[in-house]
């Protein structure tokens, strides 16, 4: 029994599948640098696109998947380009497709790769689909897909919804069932009207914006079968490596991680989690944790009691005019206090200063480009009768 626990700890830990170097007759191949093993109840919802969790990849590292397959014309090219580089991948096919194709589907297995499903007709409604809806079209589409293996264990307990319509129905189903659903960390477009060479465009420019991740293709598309060997050679010029992603079984353990490998986010030391824990009532039964945390349990802030503090409103004030209803009034000021000159006798120094303007030559105060100091000017040579402002006067 030791000696089989050592044998599956060496085998999760070899470096599994093809590598570049043992490519026989592609030496140059990106090749598969090794397996990763999953455990589907662990971690039920994967792909950055739509879930907290995705898979636990290091630093460019690819898992490639296609969907909507088996389809010979372009299913077996991509099966070929492939097989030429020794790269493994992850089908996820549909039940109706494997019913009309199952040598199809037994080619995928036989080349090695990892085969879920895509429900039985591709619905685009697994979103708005009750449980009675969405049952058929899972349990058919793996009921179809498993007739056409010899082996019934080649299939992985592997589901992508159709369009990525994720719905509460399917996902607490495929729990259910101990599925792990697939979304996808990234696309390629390759099901829209778009060439070849922009479908690997896509993923190169994508993957490069993640740095890894999981790429979701078609293999039902000529454009998917014409961009597939470019992005490949660009993933081995770039020094990409490609994963091959299998479930645990009772024999194969799955690969160790740490919780947070699979946080589409991880938290850093640098910027820890500041929020509460959000705790469900569930998680609160004959626990001593609460949901919240008072103000009370921070001891040492000393918090005074929630007495507010009366305050008068900053706006709406009391209005000027009813202040002055009631304050005793002044006299009005003297209409002469404002004439030019002044009727009362000015001090000397003031009237050496009108008579030095007085006799200033004339400026036009209507130049628009007119300075400061010869506004001023332009405001002395006025008229002599003319009311100069208050503010006027202070200036001189
Ligand atoms: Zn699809």
């Amino acid at each position: 029994m030791l000696l089989g626990t050592v044998a599956g700890i060496a085998l999760s830990l070899a470096p599994s599948g093809a590598s570049a170097a043992d490519c026989p007759g592609h030496p140059n191949a990106l090749g598969t640098s090794r397996v990763l093993v999953v455990d589907p109840r662990e971690h039920p919802r994967i792909g950055a696109m739509q879930y907290k969790e995705t898979l636990p990849l290091k630093d460019h590292e690819v898992v490639i998947t296609f969907d909507d397959g088996p389809l010979p014309k372009y299913s077996n090219q991509v099966l070929q380009i492939l097989a030429d580089q020794c790269v493994k991948a992850t089908f996820f096919t549909i039940g109706r497709q494997a019913k009309a194709d199952p040598e199809g589907v037994r080619k995928l297995a036989a080349a090695g790769h990892t085969i879920g499903t895509h429900s039985q007709n591709h619905p685009l409604s697994f979103n708005k689909m009750t449980l009675d809806q969405v049952k058929p079209e899972v349990d058919e589409g793996i009921s179809w897909t498993t007739a056409a293996l010899t082996d019934p264990s080649a299939l992985s307990p592997f589901f992508r919804v159709p369009g990525l319509l994720r719905g509460d129905a399917v996902e607490s189903y495929a729990a259910t069932l101990g599925l792990q659903l697939w979304s996808a960390d990234f696309l390629a477009d390759d099901w829209r009207s778009i060439s070849g060479t922009k479908v690997h465009e896509l993923a190169i420019k994508r993957l490069e914006a993640r740095g890894k991740g999981i790429l979701l293709l078609h293999d039902i598309h000529a454009r998917t079968v014409a961009a597939l060997p470019k992005i490949l050679a660009e993933l081995k010029a770039k020094n990409y490596r490609i994963v091959h992603v299998v479930a645990a079984t009772p024999d194969r353990p799955a690969t160790p991680t740490d919780p947070e490998d699979w946080l589409v986010h991880r938290p850093s030391d640098e910027t820890p989690v500041a929020k509460w824990p959000a705790i469900t009532p569930a998680d609160l039964a004959g626990a001593d944790t609460r949901a919240r945390a008072e103000l009370d349990d921070f001891g040492i802030l000393d918090v005074p009691p929630a007495t507010p503090a009366v305050r008068k409103p900053a706006w709406p004030r009391p209005s000027l005019g009813s202040r002055l209803a009631t304050a005793p009034s002044l006299p009005a000021p003297s209409a002469e206090l404002f004439a030019w000159p002044p009727v009362a006798p000015l001090s000397a120094p003031h009237r050496q200063v009108a008579r030095a303007e007085s006799s200033a030559p004339k400026a036009s105060a209507s130049k628009a480009s007119a300075s400061k100091v010869s506004a001023s000017k332009a405001v002395a040579a006025k008229p002599a009768q003319r009311p100069v402002r208050l503010a006027s006067l202070r200036k001189r």
